[in-house]
């Protein structure tokens, strides 16, 4: 029943959404789709042929002559560029700082428009920044996460630490600052929450308590008894 609904989770960084979108996609059997592992590819990919960050046409080429994919193994769900597997490399912080500015860029955007919406096709819990605005303004679900900038901080600092990562958590929390306001304020698909969008708050939710709400909300959207 649940195999064609399409989810769209949209919400700042470190709101929870990767999480969300992961735990969900199990609970309801549909694939789970991570938008911004596609930015991320196309930044990592710029930064290896020295394409500026400010180089609209040339992103926007690559973009579409770049073969990114989502496959699934017994480590989760894995990212390949051009067949390379970049899953954690794309994590990396410098990436992750440049995968912003790439993402600001309208031909870049409308360059994995349809791919986008190709991942979704079948349904899926798509998790990114305009889903539920511009990527699936049909999606039958809509979630906006949110979460305070220090509680997104520290989740990713530990995320970071875990990794390996020597971090520092002001510093964190400051990026986290000039993302949000970046995502929020470009002209193409900028971070806002849809009008049909549900909003949650994941300041004081456990990782098991946001799901259950979640699905709350699912089922409520849905008519799933
Ligand atoms: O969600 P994640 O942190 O992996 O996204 C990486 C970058 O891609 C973000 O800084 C955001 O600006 C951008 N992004 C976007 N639209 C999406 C998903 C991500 O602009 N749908």
């Amino acid at each position: 029943m649940s195999k064609r609904l399409k989810i769209a989770i949209d919400g700042p960084a470190g709101a929870g959404k990767s999480t969300l979108a992961r735990l969900l996609s199990e609970r309801l059997g549909i694939p789970y789709v991570d938008t911004g592992a596609l930015y991320r590819a196309l930044a990592l990919k710029a930064y290896r042929l020295g394409i500026r960050e400010d180089e609209e046409e040339k992103l926007a080429e690559l973009a579409k002559n770049s073969n990114i994919e989502f496959r699934r193994d017994e480590r989760g769900l894995r990212v390949l560029l051009d067949g390379e597997d970049v899953s954690e490399e794309i994590r990396a912080p410098h990436i992750t700082l440049l995968s912003s500015p790439v993402s600001q860029h309208p031909k870049v955007r409308e360059a994995l428009l349809k791919l986008q919406r190709e991942l979704a096709k079948e349904g899926a819990v798509m998790e990114g920044r305009d889903i539920g605005t511009v990527i699936l303004p049909d999606a039958d679900v809509k979630i906006f996460l949110t979460a305070s900038v220090k509680e997104r901080a520290r989740r990713r600092y530990f995320e970071l630490k875990q990794k390996g990562y020597d971090v520092d958590l002001e510093q964190l929390e400051k990026e986290i600052e000039e993302r949000d306001k970046r995502d929020a304020t470009r002209n193409t698909a900028p971070l806002k929450m849809a009008e049909d969008a549900v909003l949650l708050n994941t300041d004081n939710l456990s990782i098991e308590k946001m799901v259950e709400e979640a699905l709350r909300i699912v089922r409520e959207r849905c008519g799933i008894k």
